[in-house]
């Protein structure tokens, strides 16, 4: 079992005297950065002078150019999207870094997959909250914590765990735990959630509202069922407090014999075999190159695809539902 890290094992001091730089100020580094100003860090936000980079001054931020905010800072936390972290790196990170900084991911993408080669005397660590980064703020004012992976890949100081550790406490989620992991297997357990796990429920949730469609069903209260009326995230939040698999007492005995002993037929061979499939795309690398060059063509595919399920009929039956879908939304705000 993965070693947990809590508050108790964690010494803050470590950030002491050291700047802490934020580079990108949207979903993770607006959060990351007020819970560790909150925490007693000394924080400096790195963003281009815009929307993202004035949020960050009206919050009460000392805010610089990404490559002034690299060279003040003795910690520097990338929070900018995986896609753009190489080219901002090369062009604006990699010459201000000095020996003994730590350069900090929250994703273990573009080290993992050499897309960000970082010098030797610099340690490269990992915080990376399992949190929208909303929540990571919103828990942190309650008090409370989520759980993060952390990871030192390259450890020069010698203390490149007990930074990582540290940054992890200073942004509120060692109150509940940091798993300690590596950049390979965050990025490993992201890849294949997004490749096999998320796109196999989506599919299934097409074809369940395709075929009741074909059997007269109304597409209106298909989706109403299947997604509109919030019993999805009931069980998802029952899977927590009850448990995976206990969760489905809280359903009649209809559905859990129907649930058990029809689940083995929805994963025929053809679909552990399409999982090994993308596990071997995830491994090899062949989709990080994959991507990369959809990347650098301007990503059409990406585009078409998104085309294609917007014409989906379930999302015309969505955009029928939109007045009661707002309402619906109120609960889950
Ligand atoms: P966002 O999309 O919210 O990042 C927006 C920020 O990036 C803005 O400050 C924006 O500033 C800056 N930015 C975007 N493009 C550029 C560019 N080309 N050059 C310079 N700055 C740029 O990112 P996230 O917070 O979602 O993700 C940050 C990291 O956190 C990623 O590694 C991600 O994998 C990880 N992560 C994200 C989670 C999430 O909840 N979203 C959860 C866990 C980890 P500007 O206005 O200048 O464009």
């Amino acid at each position: 079992m993965a070693k947990i890290y809590t508050d108790d094992d964690i010494d803050l001091a470590i950030l002491k005297g050291r700047k802490v730089g934020v580079i990108g100020y949207g979903n993770q580094g607006h959060a990351q950065a007020q819970n560790l100003r909150d925490s007693g860090a000394d924080v400096v936000i790195g963003n281009r002078d815009d929307d993202y980079g004035q949020r960050a001054a009206a919050d009460g931020f000392e805010v610089m150019e990404i490559a002034a905010a690299a060279s003040a800072a003795d910690v520097l936390l990338v929070l900018i999207p995986d896609e753009v972290q190489p080219v901002v790196y090369e062009k604006e990170i990699k010459a201000n870094l000095k020996a003994g900084d730590a350069l900090c991911f929250a994703s273990g993408y573009n080290i993992y997959y050499k897309q960000i080669e970082v010098p030797e005397d610099v340690d490269v660590i990992m915080v990376a909250p399992r949190m929208i980064g909303e929540a990571v703020r919103n828990l942190y004012k309650q008090g409370l914590g989520y759980p993060c992976l952390v990871a030192a890949e390259q450890d020069s100081s010698g203390k490149a765990m007990d930074v990582a550790l540290a940054v992890a406490k200073g942004i509120g989620a060692t109150r509940l735990g940091a798993f300690e992991s590596s950049f390979e297997e965050e990025a490993t357990i992201d890849l294949f959630a997004e490749q096999m796990l998320w796109p196999a429920i989506t599919k299934l949730c097409m074809l369940y509202f395709e075929k009741l469609v074909d059997n007269g069903c109304d597409p209106e209260i298909i989706a109403s069922e299947l997604y509109l009326s919030g019993e999805f995230v009931e069980i998802a939040k029952a899977m927590i407090t009850e448990g995976f698999f206990e969760q489905l007492n809280l359903h009649s005995q209809t559905s859990q014999y129907g649930q058990l002993s029809r689940g083995e037929r929805m994963v025929p061979a053809e679909v552990r075999a399409q999982a090994d499939k993308a596990m071997e795309g995830i491994k090899s690398g062949a989709f990080a190159q994959e991507w990369a060059a959809e990347q650098a063509k301007g990503k059409p595919t990406l585009k078409k695809l998104w085309e294609q399920v917007r014409k989906h009929p379930m999302a015309q039956a969505e955009k029928n539902l939109e007045s009661f879908r707002k309402i619906a939304a109120k609960a889950y705000k």
